[in-house]
């Protein structure tokens, strides 16, 4: 082969961006840096110090795999079987939710709540729907003082869960339970914070939804009855008796049931300082409520 037609780290990522440009990805380069990086295992930030260097037919074959299937309509994150959250890296697999942005808020503002507490007191946080357990071992990670417990409906989840709290060591503060909401909860059990992203999807938005998330993401993530708020409403019902008098509830949904979540909030009579947060493409996301006293 001549030198003009040798494959290097550059003219793979030229390719592979063009390549998956005319797929439909909305982010081939990236998505190609990542590929790549993970075939060589090397950063993707060293990939442009390594520009000229000749790939060998071994690395070329692994990334053309990965290439194939990205290609084939698979998200990213279910190729590489990684995903980046809270500049973290977490393990998922194709039964947990791939983590989103927008998640992080509830990360943060739980981490806000927690610093206003002496810092030597323990603090007991319980993750509803943990997933891949983004939220539970991020917060348990940033927040040493903080126990964890983390439930799960799927069985399957919690075992990606638990790889997350072991590949970031903080298995020993987060306990994980499976069951449908508070059901793997214990009567009695009681919480400084209860923050929660539930399935809040509604069947009717199906159509306007991207179609490989539909292929490829858990549907008992997504989606829920009631145009979405059939879980959020059973949180807000029943998270009350399971917070300390003061505690906090955090919840994820959808923009579109904002008002509705809020005015449930309201309804149940259990919570005060009831406010809405925004994303950062300013739409409504999230729920706070303090247990009312
Ligand atoms: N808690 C996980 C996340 O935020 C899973 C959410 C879900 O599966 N609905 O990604």
């Amino acid at each position: 082969m001549s030198t003009a037609e040798t494959w290097t780290i550059g003219r793979l990522l030229n390719w592979t961006t063009e390549y998956l440009e005319s797929k439909g990805s909305e982010e081939a380069r990236l998505e190609a840096q990542l590929m790549l990086g993970h075939a060589l295992e090397c950063p993707k930030i060293q990939l442009y110090a390594r520009f000229e260097e000749v790939v060998d037919d071994g690395k070329r074959a692994k990334f053309r795999e990965l290439v194939k299937q990205r290609a084939a309509g698979k998200p990213v994150a279910y190729v590489l079987g990684t995903s980046e959250f809270y500049s973290m890296e977490f393990v998922v697999t194709p039964d947990v939710l791939i983590p989103r942005p927008e998640t992080e808020h509830l990360v943060i503002e739980t981490l806000d709540l927690l610093k206003g507490r002496s810092t030597n007191e323990p603090v007991s946080i319980l993750d509803i729907g943990t997933g891949s357990g983004i939220i539970a071992v991020t917060i348990a990670k940033q927040a040493p003082k903080a126990s964890v417990l983390a439930t799960d409906i799927s069985e399957k989840a919690l075992a990606v869960a638990k790889q997350n709290a072991e590949k970031h060591s903080v298995s020993e503060r987060i306990e994980f339970a499976a069951g449908d909401l508070f059901d793997a909860v214990s009567s009695g059990s009681q919480f400084d914070v209860i923050v929660s992203n539930p399935p809040y999807i509604a069947q009717s938005e199906r159509t306007l939804m991207d179609a490989h998330v539909i292929e490829h993401e858990p549907h008992v993530a997504l989606f829920a009855e009631e145009e979405g708020i059939a879980v959020l409403r059973r949180i807000l019902e029943q998270a009350a008796g399971y917070l300390k008098s003061g505690g906090w509830l955090l919840l994820e949904f959808s923009p579109m049931v904002a008002k509705r979540v809020a005015k449930i909030a309201e309804e149940t009579g259990f919570y005060e300082r009831i406010s809405i947060g925004k994303d950062l493409a300013k739409l409504d996301r999230y729920l706070i409520a303090k247990k009312a006293a």
